[in-house]
């Protein structure tokens, strides 16, 4: 039996800052998570974290 587990996907928070949708790989060796376009590497954690802190919220504003 196998069992099959599905890595989330996370687009890359500094590429998605720049409106460019980059989707984040996953490295299973360092169980981080990686960018293709940049030079982002991170945790899960850091990935949200990142997200919080350079994708500016919708509901900011005046
Ligand atoms: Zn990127």
């Amino acid at each position: 039996m196998q069992d099959e587990k599905i890595e989330e996907i996370f687009r890359c928070p500094y590429c998605l800052a720049k409106e460019v949708d980059i989707s984040l790989l996953f490295d299973e060796a360092k169980g981080e998570y990686y960018c293709v376009r940049c030079c982002f590497v991170g945790t899960k954690q850091e990935v949200f974290e990142a997200c919080d802190r350079l994708i500016p919220h919708p509901k900011s504003g005046h």
